[in-house]
């Protein structure tokens, strides 16, 4: 072996929340670690999470709370690592913290605390953090890989891949380990964005001028939808053909509803209830939403309408609109949603309207404004205790670059944590 080839133990690519942890779970095991970033800096992504507050982990994580082609796949990680151990560490540290909602455990102060928390155990773990590191490459050698990059050539029994998925691409993200995962014959599944606002267009396109408008909604994905009425072409964002990939056909995801706010935007829909659908959601499908949440199903959110010499008309409707959401929603959904006439039996029909309005996005607004990428490598290609390769051995995938995506609130952290220590104790 030449000897300007640096040798360590474990070789770990990208140093964002996944890649760090393992490296602190492989270093602190005595291990020699070299974690290499092509960024100028580390964890560029846990400083802007959850509006620089970092929403580490949620409370209530179970493997409902992600979608993958092979649904039990995170079961096991997760189950080694969960939630609490990650806020032992973070209290251990001082870090404060608080609940917001449903468990989601955001700091009091910046995310940066997390990020130095992890630089400073990687420290304690002896671990190398070579940055800007670019142009990786790698090749299987001698029972291990060497890995040639901008900073040298590195060798190590292990390589650990945690190079995250394609959102973002401003903060560093690459397909790197996608198209390692290609090189050593590994399946992966076609990577698309995920919780990511959802374009309006067509007939359709008129939503944009509420943009700004925030209201509480039930919102999800309906599978089965082929074509847009208005005969608007719905966009993939494919990035399958860029990086050499063979399309593998979806299975159907089980349809989840999100009770959470939407916010209509100049381009189409966004917040939380929207984002969760978007994970859901596929290029041709329709977006389900129920504009009345807070009203139990048996009541009727037009009794005054209906009752003798009451007024029935637009005035009368847009006014009990008003009563349950936002104004320019109320008025705006009275003027295209109204009923077809002013019986009972043509209200209770634009009642059910409201409970299940059907909306034909065009596409989402992709990688570049997506939280995070759903799809990747093949979870059947790996082993859920470990996340190492089953054709490969010493080659791991972890993280974001893994087909296992969570749903908002702290889970994709959580899974970048699990499935980091999972291979930092295998490596
Ligand atoms: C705006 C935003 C806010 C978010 N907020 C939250 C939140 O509050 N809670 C939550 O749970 N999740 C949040 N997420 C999602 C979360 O950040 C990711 O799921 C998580 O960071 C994935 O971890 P990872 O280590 O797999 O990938 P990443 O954190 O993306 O890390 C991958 C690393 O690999 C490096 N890399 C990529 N390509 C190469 C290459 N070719 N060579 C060398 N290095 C490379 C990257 O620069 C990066 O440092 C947010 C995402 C975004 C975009």
């Amino acid at each position: 072996m030449p000897t300007d080839l640096r040798q360590f133990d474990v070789i770990v690519l990208g140093a964002g929340a996944a890649g760090l942890m393992c490296a602190v779970v492989a270093g602190q095991r005595g291990r020699r670690v070299a974690l290499l970033e092509h960024n100028g800096q580390p964890g560029r992504k846990i400083l802007i999470s959850g509006g620089g507050r970092c929403n580490f982990t949620n409370l209530h994580c179970g493997p409902e709370n992600f979608h993958s082609e092979n649904p039990h796949f995170a079961k096991s990680a997760l189950a080694l690592f969960p939630p609490r151990h990650f806020l032992e560490l973070v209290e251990r540290y001082g870090i404060a913290w608080h609940e917001k909602t449903l468990g989601q455990l955001f700091c009091d102060g910046s995310a940066r605390t997390i990020l130095d928390m992890l630089l400073e155990e990687c420290e304690r773990g002896g671990v190398e953090v070579v940055l800007n590191a670019r142009e990786i490459a790698v090749e299987a050698s001698s029972s291990g890989f060497r890995v040639s990059s901008s900073h040298g050539e590195f060798w190590a029994e292990s390589l650990v891949v945690a190079t995250g998925g394609l959102s973002i691409p401003k903060l560093g993200a690459t397909g790197l380990g996608y198209e390692l995962a290609a090189q050593f014959g590994l399946n992966v599944i076609e990577p698309r964005p995920a919780l990511v606002p959802l374009v309006l267009g067509g007939d359709e396109a008129g939503w944009t001028e509420l943009a700004g408008v925030a209201a509480d909604v039930v919102a999800w994905a309906e599978p089965g939808f082929e074509k847009h009425p208005s005969g608007a072409k719905a966009q993939a964002h494919s990035a399958g053909s860029t990086y050499g990939l063979k399309p593998v056909p979806f299975k159907e995801l089980k349809s989840v509803r999100f009770r959470e706010k939407m916010l209509v935007t100049h381009r189409g829909l966004s917040g939380p209830a929207v984002l969760q659908a978007s994970s859901y959601w596929r290029p041709g499908e329709a977006l389900l939403l129920n504009f009345l949440p807070e009203l139990a199903a048996q009541a009727d959110l037009f009794d005054g309408l209906k009752q003798p010499g009451a007024r029935r008309d637009l005035v009368a409707l847009r006014r009990a609109l008003r009563e349950v959401l936002p104004q320019r929603l109320a008025n705006y959904l009275a003027e295209i949603g109204g009923p077809k006439g002013w019986s009972n039996a043509a209200l209770e029909e634009c009642e059910r309207h409201l409970r299940r309005w059907e909306l034909h996005p065009v596409g989402t607004e992709g990688f570049e404004k997506a939280e995070v990428t759903a799809g990747g490598v093949d979870t059947r290609e790996l082993q859920a205790r470990t996340m190492e390769a089953l054709s490969a051995p010493g080659l791991f995938f972890i993280g974001e670059a893994v087909d296992v995506t969570g749903q908002l609130g702290g889970f994709n952290f959580q899974w970048a944590w699990a499935s980091g220590v999972a291979a930092g104790r295998a490596v």
